[in-house]
């Protein structure tokens, strides 16, 4: 399933995300060598329609074609089957971002494949591990770790500001890296905005320019964790009208990382329907009842909450999840 070689092939700096699958034919492992030996390792289009890391990586390596790379670069180009038709992912494949060392999936040629990447990459001592993404609600730029490090939050303090700890869910490719180098993912905002891709761009360049990440904490970061996932049970309806089981609230996208308080309208329901939202912590235990109660056909919050990648999307969500809660750890 992995193609893996040591040359850039042909076409792929001119290419557009969806002809990716006709010029590499599956996922591919490419290195680079550059002037320092430890690599960095940048991943993306692990979610086929999210395209700024790929176009980013286009960029950087047009920068270095009449002179060598500063550091060895290994770059994943992911799911180019969903790439090709620009979906997250195809309905028969798993999630490509849920399926690293430390998923719960099963084992499948999909999750032998990562394995195998993430081993390759263990050998080389790879320096750092980006993988970048976009989201489909309002967020800001942000870069999220799995562990809280010195090396892995200064990777993500370059990137920003904002930055967001969490460990669920499991087998994402940053937790997977994180047991063997800093790791981040970065979060570029929507796919096909320039602003992603420009300052995607100059982070990776950034990297590839860095001797040695500094082993003190940063103080400049606002630190969030993820303290829970919000997702809508597949037999009941949803949607930003009334006739939908939940009804979801438009204004609520213009509210991630911003805080709600208690007593804060999350959704509204429809009159005498049993539908609910599910509330699940980092060990998928069901808290729906700390975060939420019902009152008056609507789910309220009984705590402060902060929102990440809330999005009325539907098709998102039930891929995927409707949003994140987060509590702040830091303020820079
Ligand atoms: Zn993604």
């Amino acid at each position: 399933m992995l193609h893996e070689t040591d040359t850039l092939p042909n076409g792929l700096l001119e290419a557009d995300a969806t002809e990716l699958k006709r010029i590499l034919g599956s996922p591919t492992l490419i290195h680079l060598p550059g002037e320092k030996r430890e690599p960095l390792f940048i991943c993306t289009l692990l979610h086929g329609n999210e395209t700024t890391g790929f176009y980013a990586i286009q960029r950087l390596l047009k920068q270095y074609q009449n002179k060598p790379l500063p550091r060895a670069v290994s770059i994943f180009i992911g799911n180019v089957d969903a790439a090709a038709v620009a979906q997250r992912r195809l309905d028969q494949q798993p999630d490509y971002n849920r399926i690293w060392p430390g998923t719960h999936h099963d084992d499948c040629a999909e999750t032998d494949m990562m394995k195998t990447i993430a081993n390759i990459m263990y050998k080389r001592k790879t320096f750092a591990s980006i993988d970048i993404h976009n989201n489909t609600g309002l967020n800001p730029h942000y870069a999220c770790v799995n562990i809280l490090n010195p090396h892995c939050i200064q990777l993500a303090g370059m990137f920003g500001t904002t930055v967001v700890y969490f460990t669920s869910p499991k087998g994402v490719q940053s937790a997977a890296f994180s047991d063997f180098c800093p790791a981040v993912v970065l979060e570029c905002g929507q796919s096909g905005q320039a602003d992603g891709v420009t300052h995607s761009t100059r982070y990776l360049q950034a990297v590839l320019n860095t001797d040695k990440l500094p082993s003190e904490h940063p103080s400049h970061i606002n630190l969030f964790h993820t303290v829970a996932r919000v997702t809508v049970p597949e037999i009941f309806s949803l949607g930003t009208d009334n006739n939908a089981d939940i009804h979801l609230s438009y204004d609520l996208e213009n509210m991630n990382f911003e805080q709600l308080g208690t007593g804060s309208i999350f959704a509204g329901l429809k009159p005498e329907s049993e539908a609910h939202l599910v509330v699940t912590n980092e060990s998928s235990e069901d808290i729906t009842s700390e975060f939420f109660e019902i009152a008056d056909s609507k789910i309220v919050l009984r705590k402060n909450a902060t929102l990440s990648m809330y999005t009325t999307n539907e098709r998102a969500i039930r891929q995927d999840c409707l949003c994140y809660l987060m509590e702040q750890i830091h303020v820079g």
